[in-house]
């Protein structure tokens, strides 16, 4: 497949541009370790023409729109996303290593995420406030301005439309910079706003690496707000960049995610979740369910069955649509194998491995999907964010099945994303879903298959701040209150 686009251009201002040094980053593809392509290496003068370009659209056309009108702009860029899924899912499967069929949904959660928040553009208001006698008071809700929004790899797509669809729906005016890992479909994605007529400078996309062109964008002064999803390690230098221009930060960091499976619970319909969720973008999933934590009495039968799920999985080349794909990156596979070789010298017992198949291409980031068990639930593996294809699990029980100790393994970690919890019994259900430590949790399901309608954020390490549904409208605009003395 050609790339349908000069990867090297960035997108300012309406117009696809070289970056300013002229100098360009290789892109790989993670299934075979061929060279795929170049992207333009973006820097600070790049980062500066994109932030005055969005402050013109804010200051022109883009400024001047009706919500009704950026609601319709969304939606035709939903439907363009659309017609073009087939196109995006191939993309990623070069680009990140992405299965088509996952990288398909991505592209068509994007379209979703845009129609949903076209279609609440024009209803998100202020209020009248009850005041003092001769005063008229209400609050109106305001874009930020020039918004930021710095992009993992793991899913570009979804993470754009979640942020950028947000921010634009209450008019800012975006600069998006991709993780150089992942700018593909990126590009894509502004080629379909052009498409759809949204007016040059409301989106703006610069390539480039995290320390240049993302330490640009979150250190300039002309950002007013910014969105970040990654590490934590560099979340904590976006917010410490965002403390010195004093602006508002969303930060979706990463996790250690528990699904907490009670004996009562109905393990035909769990056993798919508690699997895939782990295995899903080969595990790099910040709400990945990496900690299995089951009921001592059903542990030896959850475990065997998952055994015979891992044993089913099929790894290969991102365009053969396995069930796991290849990582991002020789780097990211380094960081995974270390992990299993940590589970290894420490004992932990392999309670199952998928097979890599023979003849996978050699230049391939290739781990094979693995399942720990039992482990501590102090183990550093039960406790850091591998971001591979590898699962713990942790038995707990006790007075009432364990709830309380498994609660406490539960929240005994840095990170609070999500959670899953199976049980047939509502007070238990409840119980839990009150004393975990996290940003969402699922009663017998894990991500309620994805729904953009959904709150999402994490706690403590996971970050702070809302995406998704209609709460991530409120932190992408700003309140005003006006109070009006007439008599
Ligand atoms: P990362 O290194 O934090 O990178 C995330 C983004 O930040 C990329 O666009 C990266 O650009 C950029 N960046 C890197 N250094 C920067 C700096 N000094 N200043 C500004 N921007 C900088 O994370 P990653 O390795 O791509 O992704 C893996 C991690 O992200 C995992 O820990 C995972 O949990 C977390 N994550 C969380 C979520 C969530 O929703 N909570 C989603 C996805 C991933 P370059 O890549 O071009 O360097
Ligand atoms: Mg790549």
């Amino acid at each position: 497949m050609t790339i349908p686009f000069d990867p090297r251009l960035q997108l300012i201002g309406g117009a696809w541009r070289a970056s300013v040094s002229g100098q360009t980053l290789p892109l790989t593809n993670p299934s075979d370790g061929s060279a795929l392509a170049e992207i333009g290496r973006g820097q600070a003068a790049d980062i500066a023409a994109a932030v005055s370009a969005a402050q013109c659209a804010l200051d022109g056309e883009w400024g001047g729109l009706t919500a009704a009108e950026r609601g319709r702009i969304l939606m035709k860029m939903s439907a363009i996303t659309l017609e073009r899924a087939d196109e995006l899912a191939r993309l990623e499967a070069l680009d990140v290593g992405k299965p088509l069929k996952q990288g398909r949904a991505d592209a068509v959660a994007l379209a979703r995420y845009l129609e949903f928040y076209g279609g609440a553009a024009d209803k998100v208001h202020g209020e009248t406030i009850p005041f003092a006698k001769g005063y008229t008071a209400l609050t109106l809700r305001e874009p930020h301005g020039v918004t930021g929004h710095i992009v993992p790899w793991n899913y570009p797509m979804q993470i754009i439309g979640r942020s950028v669809g947000a921010a634009l729906a209450m008019g800012n005016a975006c600069v998006l910079k991709p993780a150089e890992e992942a700018c593909l479909s990126a590009l894509a994605f502004g080629q379909i706003a052009l498409q759809a007529g949204l007016p040059a400078g409301a989106l703006n996309i610069v390539c480039g690496l995290g320390e240049e062109a993302g330490a640009a964008l979150s250190a300039h002064p002309g950002v007013a707000h910014l969105s970040f999803t990654g590490s934590v390690a560099v979340g904590r230098l976006i917010q410490a960049a965002a403390a010195l221009n004093t602006i508002p930060v969303t930060l979706e960091l990463g996790g250690k995610s528990p699904q907490i499976v009670f004996a009562d619970a109905d393990l035909d319909a769990a056993l798919p979740f508690l699997v895939n969720a782990g295995i899903q973008n080969a595990g790099q999933t910040c709400s990945a369910a990496s900690r299995i934590l089951v009921e001592r009495s059903v542990f030896d039968e959850v475990r065997r069955r998952m055994a015979e799920r891992y044993a089913a999985l099929r790894v290969g080349p991102a365009l053969e649509d396995p069930d796991v794909g290849p990582l991002i990156s020789a780097r990211q596979r380094e960081i995974v194998q270390g992990y299993l070789a940590l589970a290894a010298s420490s004992g932990l017992v392999i309670a199952a491995q998928a097979t890599l198949p023979a003849g996978l291409p050699a230049g391939g980031c290739y781990v094979a999907p693995t399942l720990l068990a039992p482990c501590a639930p102090e183990h550093r593996l039960a406790q850091e964010e591998i971001f591979g294809p590898v699962q713990v699990m942790i038995p707990f029980d006790g007075e009432n099945h364990g709830e309380a100790q498994a609660l406490r393994i539960a929240n005994g970690t840095a990170y609070g994303l999500v959670a899953g919890v199976w049980t047939r019994d509502g007070g238990r259900a409840l119980r839990m879903a009150r004393g975990l430590r996290c940003g969402q949790v699922f009663i017998n399901n894990y991500g309620a298959g994805g729904g953009v309608e959904l709150p999402f954020g994490g706690v403590r390490h996971s970050g702070h701040g809302r995406e998704k549904g209609f709460e991530a409208l409120y932190g992408f605009s700003s309140l005003k209150t006006v109070a009006i003395k007439h008599d």
